[in-house]
């Protein structure tokens, strides 16, 4: 792959060369979503779905064609099981909440990981306070591995779904969701995965998993930010109430009362992000000429070699290590605060992220305040690897 094909990486910081490893919390974007995003307001604006002038009627073409390059992408059954929303956080809530409406209620139970993003955890207690329900979670090992033997006993007659992430933020856990889901079905309940961290580093396949629900957004996969999908299974979304109401989700409004939009409209009020939905095709086939699992492969070979230079800092502690993991490192060194790791990291141009990564449940199991982060992506290279560990033994000493 050509770095080159990522202008923000020639950026200088502190006139030093950007070291970027904070893919996690978003990736850069290639010049070929760039200039999608140009060329879109350049040649092509226009709200879709309701003009009959060219310029109307070709941005819905080309929107309605990166659905379809969606579906085929996670393989889904079809295309209007593919609802744009603005990323993992608003496919989480609109399934916490149209779901929620239609199918939990008072007494009911929602299972939850521990390990969850606050995007997959605070929806599901907002819809259970309001429903009066009960949410259960699956514990974790101090390696950062889902309990499933205790998962198995959380299930009763009033389970209503499960929602749990392909791969931890923090952790960077790879969570076995194929048995989680298969598990789940054989008590004939539906499984949420939070794929915002997934779909950039591990193919997926909505099908071969059998998920009914697969949520992610397009910034955390080299597409603009303001754009994400939420997958769901017809059988489900049939059934659910929108979530917004208002233009295009209807089919007919009177003084009296609204009939709403077939699939997949009827979750899609409003006008979208229509250039960033085009941005993400442009994205996808970034991805795809890459190779998804070339990409995974890549990211981990700088995962593990990180590592190995990692465990010869003193004072180095590793936040989740589970045997299967992506390319995400969570550490602390020695009591030093990672706030404090992350600034002087910067300050010799590493990116990294500092804190509770909006997973705060998982800072308290563990009893610390927050921790650093580094996380790779497709255009991480071994010298960004010598430059980052290399910058960390240049700061260990200023920590003690
Ligand atoms: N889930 C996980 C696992 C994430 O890592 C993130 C982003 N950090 C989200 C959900 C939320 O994604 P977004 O902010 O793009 O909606």
């Amino acid at each position: 792959m050509q770095q080159s094909q990522f202008p923000i990486l020639r950026t200088k910081v502190y006139d030093r060369p950007l070291i970027y490893l904070d893919n996690a919390a978003t990736t850069q974007k290639p010049q070929s979503v760039i200039d999608v995003l140009t060329s879109y307001y350049t040649s092509l604006n226009s709200n879709i779905h309701r003009g009959t002038h060219y310029l109307a009627t070709a941005a819905t073409e080309r929107f309605e064609e990166v659905r379809r390059k969606v579906c085929s992408f996670i393989n889904a059954a079809d295309r209007t099981e593919v609802v744009f929303t603005r990323g993992t956080t608003e496919s989480i809530n609109l399934v916490a909440s149209s779901f929620g409406e239609r199918f939990i209620g008072e007494g009911d139970e929602v299972i939850v990981s521990a390990m969850e993003h606050h995007s997959d955890m605070v929806p599901w207690q907002m819809v259970c306070e309001r429903k009066g329900a009960k949410i259960k979670y699956i514990p974790f090992s101090d390696e950062g591995v889902l309990d499933l033997d205790i998962y198995k006993t959380l299930f009763s007659e009033k389970t209503r779904i499960v929602a749990v992430n392909h791969v931890s933020n923090t952790l960077g856990t790879v969570n076995p969701v194929a048995e989680i889901i298969k598990i789940a079905h054989s008590h004939d309940v539906p499984v949420l995965i939070d794929g915002a961290q997934s779909v950039a580093h591990i193919p997926v396949d909505v099908q071969a998993l059998d998920c009914d629900f697969y949520c992610f957004s397009g910034h955390k996969m080299y597409a603009p930010m303001g754009v994400g999908v939420m997958y769901g299974k017809r059988r489900w979304l049939d059934e659910m109430p929108p979530y917004q109401g208002g233009g295009e989700m209807i089919k007919d409004v009177t003084l009296e009362k609204t009939t709403y939009n077939e699939l997949p409209f009827k979750f899609e009020a409003g006008t979208p992000s229509v250039g960033d939905v085009l941005g993400l095709g442009a994205a996808i086939d970034f991805m795809l000429t890459e190779g998804v699992e070339n990409i995974g492969r890549h990211e981990m070979e700088l995962h593990d070699y990180a590592v190995e230079r990692m465990r010869n800092i003193e004072g180095m502690r590793f936040i989740g290590t589970a045997p299967q993991k992506a390319a995400v490192i969570s550490f602390l060194i020695g009591n030093a605060h990672p706030y404090d790791v992350g600034t002087l990291l910067d300050k010799l141009g590493v990116a990294v992220r500092t804190g509770h990564h909006c997973t705060q449940p998982i800072m308290d199991r563990y009893g610390i305040p927050g921790t650093v982060r580094a996380s790779f992506a497709v255009y991480n290279t071994r010298d960004d690897v010598d430059a980052f560990v290399n910058a960390l033994n240049r700061i260990v000493p200023m920590l003690s």
